[in-house]
């Protein structure tokens, strides 16, 4: 299953659970006023023969249906008057009785004039959260549990700094970002090779960030545009791109890694340059260097990404040394 179809799918069920729940709720309130105004439950019996009648009147088609018709619509529209009346003489409102919606805009059908209504979207959005949870324990990708200690104190005559004490300018930087995000402004580029912690530091910026009540979306930059071409062939109903060009964080994994093609570098330049445009923050990770990325990328892309916060990554492999146990 694709991961937008999760997404959907479980945006979907939340949709069904929130109808299921807001019917249960209209079932109480109507029973509590069947009890407390028997009037009322009569009412609601006649409202109800009312119905029948003008469908029957219908049917059976004659000179005096007009007429009739008339007449029952009269009384229909008694009967309704009376049935607000009394439930404001007991102190119901009177609109006590109407449909409940958690969102009045859609009524909880999830979309409107064929578009995903905004509240649909925040259902899609919690789900990829949700997913980052799963994907990731908060706890075990939190920035308390990022492990300085793992990258040499040694000077690396390469950058003219020991990795220690890059990686606590990158760490400084990244808490930083997630504790001034707004949903607005500059993304991150996290450049350095694998297992060097860039997926830990996303994901902390992320759990920090959803903490403090923004939507984030994790993705892979090879599964992402696999899913959004095969979106383009396959129209089904799902649409992933506002997904990921809504979100408040988009954090785009492991960019390179998709096969080089002029297709994929044109959709990953569409998916950055949406966000860029729209001042919505976006977090890159890349295992390739400055010089890779800018002979594969177009200028374009490689200028915008580099008008973003670039974090080198160095050191060495951190899963490998603390898989072993052994601190650097
Ligand atoms: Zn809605």
């Amino acid at each position: 299953m694709s991961i937008n179809a999760k997404y959907y799918e479980a945006a979907h069920s939340a949709l069904e659970a929130r109808r299921a729940e807001n019917k249960l709720k209209a079932d109480m309130r109507r029973r509590e006023v069947f009890a407390r105004i028997p009037e009322y439950a009569e009412l609601s019996v006649r409202l109800a023969d009312t119905m029948t009648q003008t469908f029957s009147l219908i049917m059976a088609r004659d000179e005096k249906t007009a007429e009739k018709l008339s007449k029952i619509k009269d009384e229909n529209l008694a009967i309704q008057q009376r049935m607000s009346d009394l439930l404001e003489q007991h102190g119901f409102g009177k609109h006590y009785l109407d449909p409940i919606y958690t969102c009045p805009i859609c009524c909880d059908r999830g979309s409107k004039d064929g578009k995903w209504c905004e509240c649909f979207n925040k259902l899609v959005y919690n789900a990829a959260t949700n997913d980052i949870n799963e994907r990731s324990p908060m706890k075990l990708c939190s920035f308390s549990s990022f492990r300085l200690d793992l990258y040499p104190e040694a000077v690396d005559p390469k950058f003219g700094a020991s990795p220690r004490k890059i990686m606590q300018m990158n760490y400084d930087e990244c808490v930083r970002f997630a504790e001034d995000f707004n949903g607005r402004g500059r993304g991150i580029v996290m450049i350095g090779a694998t297992g060097l912690g860039k997926t830990h530091l996303s994901l902390a910026i992320a759990g920090r960030v959803i903490e403090r009540g923004f939507s984030a979306v994790y993705v892979s930059v090879p599964e992402i545009l696999r899913t959004l071409d095969r979106e383009q062939f396959r129209k089904n109903g799902e649409d992933t791109m506002p997904l990921v060009t809504g979100c408040d964080l988009l954090i785009l994994d492991d960019l390179g890694a998709e096969a080089a093609s002029e297709r994929n570098v044109s959709m990953v330049y569409e998916l950055i340059n949406s966000r860029i445009n729209r001042q919505l923050p976006i977090i890159i990770n890349t295992n390739l260097t400055t010089k890779e990325l800018c002979s594969r990328y177009t200028d374009r892309l490689f200028s915008r990404m580099m008008s973003m916060n670039t974090l080198v990554f160095c050191g060495s492999d951190n899963r490998l040394r603390a898989l072993q146990g052994s601190a650097v």
